[in-house]
Parts: structure tokens; C-alpha cells; sequence
């Protein structure tokens, strides 16, 4: 173990933030399991220790990032059992209008080479609508059940890696306040940027996939953009040394980005895994289930922040990266809104857990030692505050204040709960117009 990472003040004059991309969060029965991880903590073992699965591996879900994995962990001498591929063969025919560009752009020979070498050695199931972890006596992940082709089927695994693409990490944007708008192709939130990567917040930009998905090759030509327009906005260079330095970058970046509509509408994760049902946990800081969730939103839950005050979904040590897409998605299903009028969680600092210890030399700084007010005081003077690319100054509460309000707010939504029935029941209030039947899967409908 290092040391402690110590916090810090960072001054400066303009930030360019670059968190890059997160998975998105695949709730299925069981996929707390122990024995279940995501394709992308898969990949991570292999690169950073090389560590791989050990007995009866499969892969799940969708998106290029599996078969990659699948490619590498090939390469690495691992024996896969299965790939669950939940990619429905009408989404071909749907990315098919795409085709051509995809034909075109640089993923197409890398992709090829790779699906070629996987479908050789690892036995695909395709059209699969329903998944389902299932633990053994131990209480580890025993077995997978899945649906395809309209058949209930299942098989003993030892490891399950699931995976259905990656949205940008916002954490840390939505944290500073930066506007953000919900991408219909790709079902996620993104901050909304300008094309050289400027955000709502006047001297924050962002590049990279942490502004919108679209790649490695397409992150560091977005960076080097807006990296000329910051030196531009600081007085660095003129606008047209800018406009002559972006211009290689912004064609490169036209190529890199070239095809993606394709692999978009191909690989959509398909509602019932974006929108689950009945016990599955989708909070699992807090162990909040779809159907508490659901709940929720049919008496009245207006968004994600009041859902804090019912479950207190968002407010554990993932800050919402687990159950944030979730949530916005199960309050859109249930009260046939569209998921940019539901939103999604305001944010606050730190956007990780941190501790005391971390915050020690910080701490005696006067910017962290005003907690939350620092950023919106400096952000005045055109300054930021953070630590290494981390901005944060709120300290880690006491435990005791956090399970204080904790019940305080527990209490809080089972009051407002019985109030909302009783109101009902007095006929103060109309009960709420009967919802249209949301769109749920087989999937759904049998886990
Ligand atoms: C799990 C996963 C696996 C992937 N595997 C591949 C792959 O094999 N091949 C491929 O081409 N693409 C892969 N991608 C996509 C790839 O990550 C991006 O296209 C590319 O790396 C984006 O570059 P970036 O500079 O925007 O972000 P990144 O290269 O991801 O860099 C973001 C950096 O920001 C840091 N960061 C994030 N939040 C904070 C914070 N709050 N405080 C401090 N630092 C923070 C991260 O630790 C990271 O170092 C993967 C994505 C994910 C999520």
C-alpha cells in the first residue's frame, strides 16, 4: 500500500476536465453477486496485474468492449464458456442505414480481425432478452439463466462479466454545475459542450469521452482542441494561431468519429436491462430495489433528488455512477415522462469518498476550510479549485451526523408516503391518472 493521497488546492485560470468514460450500470437479478463483475473491472485486472478468471467464465451483454475483452482474455490462454449476446438481431437491420461510414472508419479492420478470432473459439448465444445471476449454497454466483429465442435456459458458472457499453463519467462536471442534456442514441446524460469543448460554466471545458462517447483516437484530438481555444482564452496565443493549430485535430477528429452512428444504433442496450423490474437492486451503495423504486415514482416521487429523501439512492460511496442512468430511466418508465424532464441527481463535492487523513494539509487551506462554498467563490474570480484533476473541498461527515440524517430522512419519505395516501383517500387529491403499461420485456417479466 502507498501512501495516503493527499488533497490540495489547485489555482487556476481555466480548467479542461477529461474523466474519460464509466460503464454503464447493467442491473440483472444478481449482479451483486460475488462472482459477478463488469467486462470493464475484468479488463482492468488483466492490464494493471494481469490477473484473470479461474473456472467456467461468461461474458454477457453487448458492445465492443466484450469482445474485446473476450480477444484479449483469448490471447492471455483464458478458455471462455459462453458469450450471452443480448444484441437483437434487429438492430442490424436498424444500424444498417449506418453502414456505409462504419464501412469507412478505422474500427472497422480492428473489429473485424477481433469478431473473427472470438466467433472461432468461444460459443455464442445470440438474441438473448433475459438474464439472470443465481447463487449456489455459498452464497457466490453459481449459475446464469437466460432467455433466447423465446427458451428459458440455464448454465453453472463460476464467473460472470457483464457489460453494455459505456456512458461519459459527469460526476465531477455535474458537480461544478455544468449544463448537461440527455443523448437519445445513446440513452445517457452528457454536459453540453461547444465544438471546442467549452461548457455552460464560464472557464471549465471538457474533452474527451467524459463530454460524449466516442472514442480513444477521437478523446485526444478533443483534448489537443481544447487545449488551443484555453491558451486563446487565456491570452496565450491569438485566435487565428487557434483556428491553425485546431484544424489538423478537427479533421482527424472527423475521421475518428466516423462510423460510431453505426455501432450506436447496433449495439443500444435494449430497454429491459436499462429499465429493471421487481427485486433487482439498482442503488447498491443502499440496496434500493427497481421495484422501490418504481414505487416511489407511482405515488409521486417527482426526480432523482426526492428519490434521495425516499431510498436514499445516490447518496452512498458511488455518488450515483451505479444507479443514477437507472433511476432517471425507472421514474421516465413509470410516469411516461421523457427521462430529460425527470434529470438526474445534482452532485456534490467530493465526488469520491475521501478521508480525514487525506484532507489534512487541505483542510488548513481557507478555500477547503469553507467546505461547499469554495468552488462558487473562486468560480467568480474566473478561478477553480482541485486536487490533481480532483476537484473537492467538502469534508467526510461524522458517521454519527450521516445515520442522524440518514433516519431523519428515512422518516421523512415514509411521512410523506402516508400523507400523500391519506390526502388521497380524503379525495384532497386526485389519485394519479393511470399509467400507459411501460414497456417491459420478457426479461422483465420473468426475473
Ligand atoms: C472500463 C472501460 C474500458 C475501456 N477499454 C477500452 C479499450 O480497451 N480500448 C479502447 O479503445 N477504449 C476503451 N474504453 C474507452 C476509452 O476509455 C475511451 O475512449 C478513452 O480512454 C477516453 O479517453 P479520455 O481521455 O476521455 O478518458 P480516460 O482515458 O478514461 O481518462 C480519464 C481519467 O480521468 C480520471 N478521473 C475520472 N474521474 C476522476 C475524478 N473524479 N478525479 C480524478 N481523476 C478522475 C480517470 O482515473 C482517468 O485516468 C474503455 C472504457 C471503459 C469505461
Amino acid at each position: 500500500m502507498g501512501e495516503e493521497p493527499q488533497a490540495s488546492l489547485l489555482h487556476c485560470r481555466h480548467i479542461i476536465l477529461a474523466t474519460g468514460a464509466q460503464e454503464r450500470p447493467f442491473p440483472i437479478p444478481g449482479w451483486t453477486l460475488p462472482g459477478v463483475i463488469t467486462a470493464g473491472a475484468g479488463q482492468i485486472l488483466l492490464k494493471t496485474s494481469g490477473v484473470v478468471p479461474e473456472g467456467r467464465t461468461v461474458l454477457a451483454g453487448g458492445g465492443p468492449l466484450l469482445y474485446l475483452l473476450a480477444y484479449q482474455y483469448l490471447n492471455a490462454g483464458v478458455k471462455l464458456d459462453a458469450i450471452l449476446e443480448t444484441t437483437a438481431s434487429s438492430q442490424w437491420l436498424q444500424a444498417l442505414p449506418h453502414a456505409w461510414n462504419f464501412l469507412r472508419s478505422p474500427y472497422l479492420g480492428k473489429g473485424l480481425t477481433l469478431m473473427r478470432a472470438v466467433r472461432k473459439a468461444v460459443p455464442i448465444v445470440s438474441g438473448v432478452t433475459a438474464l439472470e445471476a443465481l447463487a449456489g449454497e455459498n452464497g457466490q454466483l453459481a449459475e446464469v439463466r437466460y432467455t433466447a429465442g423465446g427458451q428459458s435456459r440455464s448454465m453453472a458458472v463460476d464467473q460472470l462479466l457483464l457489460h453494455q457499453g459505456v456512458v461519459p463519467n459527469t460526476n465531477l462536471s455535474r458537480a461544478v454545475g455544468a449544463e448537461h442534456a440527455w443523448n437519445d442514441l445513446q440513452d445517457c446524460w452528457e454536459p453540453v459542450v461547444d465544438a471546442w469543448g467549452a461548457t455552460s460554466v464560464p472557464q471549465l471545458s471538457i474533452a474527451g469521452d467524459g463530454a460524449g462517447i466516442a472514442g480513444a483516437m477521437a478523446a485526444e484530438h478533443r483534448g489537443r482542441i481544447a487545449a488551443v481555444h484555453v491558451a486563446a482564452a487565456v491570452g496565450r496565443i491569438d485566435t487565428a494561431a487557434r483556428d491553425r493549430e485546431a484544424a489538423p485535430h478537427q479533421a482527424a477528429l472527423a475521421r475518428a468519429t466516423r462510423g460510431r452512428e453505426f455501432l450506436e444504433v447496433l449495439y443500444r442496450p435494449a430497454a429491459q436491462f436499462r429499465r429493471p423490474v421487481g427485486d433487482t437492486i439498482v442503488c447498491r451503495c443502499e440496496e434500493a430495489t427497481a421495484e422501490q423504486v418504481r414505487h416511489a415514482a407511482r405515488i409521486g416521487c417527482q426526480g432523482p433528488n426526492q428519490m434521495k429523501a425516499f431510498l436514499r439512492c445516490g447518496m452512498g460511496p458511488c455518488q450515483g455512477r451505479f444507479c443514477g442512468l437507472t433511476v432517471t430511466e425507472l421514474i421516465a418508465d413509470e410516469q411516461q415522462r421523457h427521462p430529460r424532464d425527470v434529470g438526474y441527481y445534482r452532485l456534490r463535492f467530493p465526488t469520491k469518498p475521501v478521508t480525514l487523513g487525506g484532507n489534512r494539509h487541505a483542510a488548513a487551506d481557507p478555500g477547503i476550510a469553507r467546505g461547499g462554498r469554495a468552488f462558487q467563490e473562486v468560480r467568480g474570480e474566473g478561478q477553480l479549485s482541485g486536487t490533481d484533476g480532483q476537484l473537492t473541498n467538502v469534508l467526510r461527515q461524522p458517521s454519527r451526523r450521516r445515520t442522524r440524517r440518514r433516519t431523519a430522512m428515512r422518516y421523512g419519505a415514509t411521512q410523506l408516503e402516508s400523507e400523500h395516501r391519506r390526502r388521497q383517500a380524503s379525495g384532497h387529491i386526485e389519485a394519479p391518472p393511470a399509467p400507459k403499461v411501460p414497456q417491459r420485456s420478457s426479461a422483465a417479466a420473468t426475473s
